[in-house]
């Protein structure tokens, strides 16, 4: 067992946090909480892809970086320690150009993964509907075959990056006849088509990061079918696993974290500095435990996928453990913010811009996006601990 990086590994995160820090310094982003999932920043995203860190993983033939998912976890833990703006490539780098490259043909090898690559195109989730959540597969979004084309009409919600995204991974049930299952399919298609409306979902937190989006009779060419008619279901289990397994779900506030710790230092109370207080340095303490410990199980399931197996088990403990992680840490930062500390950022008042609220209430929403605690906890107890499926 090695825990260390190589030279090589900590050159590279070296690299990463200098260009960082030299685009924070020319302030082209400020440090954010949920910034890979709400900051919306294409002049960030453009000089990622200028650096070649999107698609670090893919195979060198593709155009991506054939380097290690090892290599990958450091930029993604780089990039989340300050709060990054990377929503506008983060999904179509994590899973929807790994699904391209595993599933696609050719075509949409030379079509889709180029404009990843360059930062152009922004791929938002469809999957979820009104009434397929945790049961995806009993979602109702029908895709008809019509010549060379599928016409589309359902309604998905929650789909990531819809006010800007330029194209949506959408499943879409292709066999009502099959067992539910069976009947499902994968596409990624165009977000301008015609007969696609975007309403966005505002959040508990006000935030526009998500959005329900309807398809009313959209003409989808064949040639953006992903893999398998019928088949999807099972393409988008392996998805899930990358979607579940990043630090994203231990990293997302780190920005609020590092805030915390330093307002303790800097705020007195009696005379002396909140960080010299017993309780609260216990709790800073305890969560620093959790955090560590989130971040092995985050690491191992990066071991896993370096090794060629699918992390499925080993992603569903992580996200159960670190999403609770990220719900701990922002209900410990309201408590030593005190009543203050719930001021929204609009507020001049706000100690530490207002994080502590955006992510108390964002956070909320973590341990269901991607699969709920219980559900994952249902893949731990059988795939895990071999008990019977209930
Ligand atoms: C902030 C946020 C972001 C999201 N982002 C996206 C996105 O980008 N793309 C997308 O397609 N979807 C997205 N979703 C949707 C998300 O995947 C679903 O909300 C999630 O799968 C749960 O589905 P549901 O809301 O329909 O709840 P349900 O599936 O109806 O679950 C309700 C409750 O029942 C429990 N439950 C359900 N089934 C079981 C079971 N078998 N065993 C035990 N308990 C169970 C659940 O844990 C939950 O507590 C997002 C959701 C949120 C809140």
């Amino acid at each position: 067992m090695d825990f260390k990086f190589t030279e090589e590994q900590e050159a590279f995160r070296q690299e990463v946090r200098d260009f960082l820090e030299e685009e924070l310094r020319k302030g082209t982003f400020e440090p954010s909480c949920d910034g890979w999932i709400q900051g919306y920043s294409p002049e960030f995203t453009k000089k990622v892809a200028e650096k070649g860190w999107i698609g670090l993983t893919w195979p060198k033939e593709y155009g991506g970086g054939g380097r290690s998912n090892i290599e990958r976890l450091i930029l993604t833990e780089e990039m989340l320690r300050c709060g990054a703006p990377a929503a506008c490539h983060w999904f179509a780098d994590r899973q929807i150009g790994r699904a391209i490259v595993a599933y696609g043909t050719e075509e949409q090898k030379s079509e889709l993964l180029p404009k990843i690559l360059k930062g152009e195109a922004y791929v938002g989730l469809g999957m979820s509907e009104p009434e397929a959540g945790s049961d995806l597969a009993s979602l109702k979004t029908r895709a008809v075959e019509d010549g060379d084309y599928y016409i589309i009409d359902g309604q998905k919600m929650w789909t990531s990056c819809a006010r800007f995204m330029t194209h949506v991974y959408l499943v879409a049930r292709t066999d009502p006849d099959a067992p539910k299952h069976r009947g499902i399919s994968e596409f990624i298609i165009d977000a301008g088509l015609p007969g696609v409306t975007i309403r966005p979902t505002i959040d508990i937190t006000g935030s526009e990061a998500w959005g329900e989006v309807f398809y009313d009779n959209v003409r989808v060419h064949k040639k953006y079918l992903i893999g398998e008619k019928n088949r999807g279901f099972y393409q988008i289990l392996n998805q899930l696993d990358y979607e579940r397994a990043g630090l994203e779900r231990l990293m997302g506030n780190y920005p609020l974290f590092d805030a915390v710790i330093q307002f303790t230092r800097e705020t007195e109370q009696n005379g002396k500095p909140l960080s010299d207080d017993r309780l609260i340095r216990h709790k800073l303490a305890q969560l620093q435990v959790e955090f560590e410990i989130g971040r092995l199980l985050t690491y191992r399931v990066v071991l896993v996928m370096d090794e060629g197996r699918a992390p499925n088990v080993e992603a569903a403990m992580a996200k159960a453990y670190c999403t609770t992680f990220e719900q701990r840490l922002a209900s410990v930062a309201t408590e030593i913010l005190g009543l203050y500390g719930q001021l929204l950022a609009e507020s001049k008042w706000a100690p530490i811009l207002g994080m502590a609220p955006h992510s108390y209430l964002g956070s909320k929403g973590y341990s269901l996006q991607a699969g709920t605690t219980e559900v994952l906890k249902n893949i731990v107890a059988t795939r895990g601990l071999g008990l019977p499926n209930e």
